[in-house]
């Protein structure tokens, strides 16, 4: 582990990337580790104490890793001014805790071991004593990223990307080839241990580990849009959550946009998945839904209609779902795309090809039940007639050539009750993880940003108990930059249970205001924005409230300064724009 944390630090110093792929390069063949090792360092330095696909979490919240580092560093428990300075508790137990008397000799691998004690620990007591137990057997150096990996941001500048791309300098072999295997297994460490012995081709698909979604970009007109490519493909933005579900066999899970398995708050959609007549992974959106056969309609897919997300919300974040919940908010899945079918991953077909193994794999569905017949573009799934059952609709798609087509379609969707538009370049193929301009989304005609909560206070009144206040940021490279504050427009179960959570995930006590773990995205709208030097981001938003939480969206997903420039100045340069 020393060998890693001293790389680590080597890597933080400087910014250039290549520099960075080298030095990881050439630690993953260091004669002095073992290909275990450097394939466990390649997860860490991914930013994960575990693969992607095993689906494992420490679950320790950042409030017992600084309880542990205060107490072991004997300082009284007073971090404050050093957390402040470093604004990361890897960085200040680095600094704070003291050199072990022994010195600690703790390889990659172990340390990795001493994650998974602690994954299967139950309850805080006793996951907190493993921590402690792993801290004392580290140096300050190590510990720094020993924590640093725990709380899921090394802040070194290095990416998964990277990785990859070390992986194939060290041993020798197209990035590519590391990129598709990494994919297939969502398994850095396995990768690389198939790189070692040139065996990435033998890499097979593993369902149920959830790929990275494609991202879209902000298009602030139909001219804008169109300007990227000609013939858009189009469908309607849906307000619900981004989902992907696996299905093989009659087993499905479905994955939210934060990699985490979500299958048991939709118990009523795993039947009507399952209908599929080979094993797929799909993208799409579960929204809820009236019209759905769940709520006794059995009406055709087209007939069916968005509910509002608010709708929705009642259904996000539960283990046990009740029937009578289920009955109150069906919910759809509607399917835009297919990444997986037929035995092979098709992210690098075009979508116009993808679109169409799509329509074959709905017309090809099992008979899903007695009350099918004759559906168009989607299917009701009729499971026990008494128990809800969601439904599985393919996406309607349309063609644009003009802006005024987009216009009319534009309005079109947001008379459906969604949220605006996904235009797609139809000659597109499916990017992972990335933000690019072969999907656009138009959105409805205020500007809103996803931004960051880093501090909390309480409210007045009422609220003089609850966390009400919240600061929130943008990012700006690897920072984030306080942009605005708003009063929470959440309801009051969702303002108590935030409570709970910023509570636990408190890094500076300053009396009335918290400091808190960087994790929370919100969407906040504005009427506009004005340049202040009131934030450290330079600007200020004018009438912030709250929209919504973003339990969908990482904290890398929210929304940058440079988007904030760019509204910015958009509304400096057209007062009459639409977009804010
Ligand atoms: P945003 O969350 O505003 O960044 O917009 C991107 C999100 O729109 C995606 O992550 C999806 O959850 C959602 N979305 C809704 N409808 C579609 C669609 N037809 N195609 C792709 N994404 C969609």
């Amino acid at each position: 582990m020393k060998r890693l944390a001293e790389v680590c630090e080597k890597i933080a110093a400087t910014s250039k990337k290549l520099e960075k792929v080298r030095i990881v390069a050439e630690y993953f063949t260091d004669p002095a580790s073992t290909t275990e090792d450097a394939a466990c360092a390649s997860v860490f330095l991914s930013g994960r104490p575990f693969p992607i696909w095993e689906e494992t979490t420490l679950q320790v919240g950042g409030s017992i890793l600084w309880r542990i580092v205060a107490e072991l560093s004997g300082n009284g428990g007073d971090l404050d001014a050093t957390y402040r300075r470093h604004g990361d508790l890897g960085a200040v137990a680095g600094e704070v805790l003291p050199t072990p008397a022994k010195s600690p000799n703790l390889s990659v691998s172990q340390v990795q071991e001493f994650f998974r004690k602690i994954a299967s620990a139950r309850g805080p007591a006793a996951k907190g004593a493993m921590v402690r137990e792993l801290l004392l057997h580290s140096t300050p150096l190590e510990a720094k990223y020993i924590i640093k990996i725990m709380t899921g941001d090394l802040r070194i500048g290095l990416k998964e990307s990277l990785v990859e791309e070390a992986i194939a300098k060290a041993y020798g072999t197209p990035v590519a080839s590391v990129q598709r295997a990494n994919m297939l297994l969502g398994d850095i460490g396995q990768t690389l241990r198939l790189a070692a012995v040139c065996a990435l081709d033998t890499a097979k698909m593993r369902l149920f580990h959830p790929l990275g979604f494609m991202l879209a970009s902000p298009a602030e007109s139909a001219e804008e849009a169109l300007s990227y490519f000609q013939n858009a493909t189009v469908e309607d933005k849906y307000d619900g959550i981004r989902a992907q579900a696996h299905c093989s066999g009659g087993e499905v899970r479905i994955y939210s946009r934060t990699r985490d398995e979500i299958t048991e708050s939709f118990p009523e959609l795993t039947a009507p998945l399952g209908a599929f007549s080979q094993d797929v992974i799909l993208d799409g959106e579960i929204l809820a839904w009236s019209g759905a056969p769940g709520d006794g309609a059995d009406a055709p897919s087209d007939a069916g209609r968005a509910l509002p997300f608010s709708a929705l919300q009642q259904r996000l974040g539960r283990k046990k779902v009740s029937e009578a919940l289920m009955q109150r908010v069906p919910v759809a899945y509607l399917a835009f795309d297919v990444l997986y079918a037929g035995g092979e991953l098709l992210i690098h077909l075009p979508l116009r090809e993808r679109a169409s193994v799509l329509d074959q794999l709905f017309s090809n569905r099992k008979p899903a039940g007695p009350h099918l017949g004759g559906l168009r573009d989607g299917l009701g799934f009729a499971g026990e007639p008494t128990a809800p059952r969601g439904a599985v609709v393919r996406a309607s798609i349309s063609g644009a050539a003009s802006p005024e087509d987009l216009d009319r379609l534009f309005d079109e969707a947001q008379g459906r009750g969604n949220e605006g538009l996904m235009i797609k370049d139809p000659e597109s193929s499916y990017t992972p993880g990335r933000r690019g301009k072969s999907w656009l989304k138009m959105k409805r005609h205020l500007a809103t940003l996803d931004v960051v909560v880093t501090g909390v206070e309480y409210g007045h009144g009422r609220r003089i108990k609850v966390l009400s206040d919240y600061t929130f940021a943008v990012r700006d490279g690897e920072r984030l930059v306080n942009i605005g504050k708003a009063y929470s427009g959440l309801t009051d179960v969702e303002i108590s249970k935030m409570t709970k959570w910023f509570l636990a995930h408190t890094v500076l006590d300053q009396g009335l205001k918290l400091v808190v773990e960087p994790k929370i995205v919100i969407e906040v709208a504005f009427n506009n924005m004005m340049r202040s030097e009131r934030h450290e981001s330079g600007y200020a938003l004018r009438f912030p409230r709250i929209v919504r939480l973003r339990p969908d969206k990482l904290p890398e997903e929210a929304d940058t300064i440079e988007r904030v420039r760019e509204i910015y100045a958009q509304q400096a340069g057209n007062t009459h724009s639409p977009a804010i």
